[in-house]
């Protein structure tokens, strides 16, 4: 096995282990970070630790490995009869559901479509698999222990690099015919907007991802002779919370678009609660307090009335700690 890189953090958390439970392995992979722990049923972290993907570089299944495989020897240097559930894995990438395999990924995990995550690992460790997709996963942390703690109906955006969804009802992740379900970003938001990766035009991914955020304002700033191929989503939250005009012309664009899309699925799942996650959630109230604004006056009143808008509780282990949380969910 080759050695894990200095990356690797590990905590340990030994006042948690009892010895008469039983523990999953949770694994959150992404296009940059695979993030391994060992997570007990109520979402405790016992021990955990980050990798790089090496995408392009190394086979993202072997890296999956290696991160499993030092969990295990790690747990059972500290609690040698430590007994597991199973591995649940949340992923990046389109994810079939009831095969427990990548069905797509895009270049930015070349050679990782097609992977037979389930089987192939079912195999090597005895243990049974759940894969799921990195959104799904969120979703799941976030109503086990976070903002959804308590709802049934709700739906998750993760606004990062794209725009991830997830769609909870009657308490269960709504997964569809393989597990496509919830692909939030690629709703279109305007049928003649800006073409779109996926094929179709003004998808919300176009205007509401920290990549358009950031594009927006490159465009902009182009249009008025001051370009700044530099500029990124974080300093245009900076430059709106500042009441920069350029900034805050692109977050109104973002906001009605976001307030668009949010509108939309509360007239198709009736929710009682939107949450809203990823790194441009970071740019912090401001954001969901204008997004509340934006769509109430859009949506039909007996639909918005009572629908809460909140940024996710967890931070950046909750892909991990809800991949884990799948041992139990599905039993
Ligand atoms: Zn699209």
């Amino acid at each position: 096995m080759a050695p894990i890189g200095e990356e690797a953090m590990t905590t340990e958390a030994t006042e948690l282990f009892d010895p008469s439970s039983k523990y999953a392995i949770g694994i959150d992979i992404g296009g940059t970070k695979i993030n391994a722990g060992i997570v007990t049923h109520k979402g405790e972290i016992l021990l955990s630790e980050s990798l790089e993907t090496l995408a392009g570089q190394e086979n993202t299944v072997r890296r999956v490995q290696q991160a499993i495989q030092h969990v295990i020897e790690e747990a059972s240097k500290t609690w040698p009869d430590i007994r597991y559930r199973g591995i649940g894995i949340g992923s990046a990438g389109q994810v079939d559901w009831h095969e427990g395999s990548i069905r797509y990924a895009s270049e930015l995990i070349p050679g990782y479509s097609g992977a037979q995550l389930k089987s192939i690992l079912e195999k090597q460790y005895g243990m049974t698999v759940w894969v799921d997709n990195d959104v799904n996963v969120i979703a799941l942390a976030e109503m086990r222990l976070g903002a959804g703690l308590g709802k049934r109906q709700f739906i998750c955006l993760a606004l990062g690099t794209g725009v991830g969804g997830a769609v909870v009802i009657d308490g269960r992740l709504l997964h569809g015919a393989w597990g496509g379900a919830g692909e939030l970003g690629h709703m279109s938001v305007d049928f003649r907007g800006i073409p779109c990766i996926c094929g179709a035009r003004g998808c919300l991914e176009q205007y509401a991802s920290g990549t358009s955020i950031a594009r927006l304002m490159r465009e902009r700033l182009a249009a008025i002779g001051t370009p700044n191929e530099q500029v990124n989503a974080r300093d245009v939250f900076a430059l709106w919370q500042e009441g920069d005009p350029l900034a805050a012309s692109v977050m109104d664009e973002m906001i009605a678009a976001l307030g668009s899309a949010i509108t939309s699925l509360i007239h198709i799942f009736n929710p009682e609660l939107i949450i809203i996650g990823g790194g441009v959630a970071e740019s912090g109230e401001q954001l969901v307090d204008r997004l509340r604004q934006e769509v109430s006056r859009h949506t039909m009143p007996s639909f918005a009335e009572g629908v809460q808008i909140e940024t996710a509780r967890l931070g950046n282990w909750s892909g991990m700690i809800g991949a884990a949380l799948q041992a139990w969910e599905y039993e």
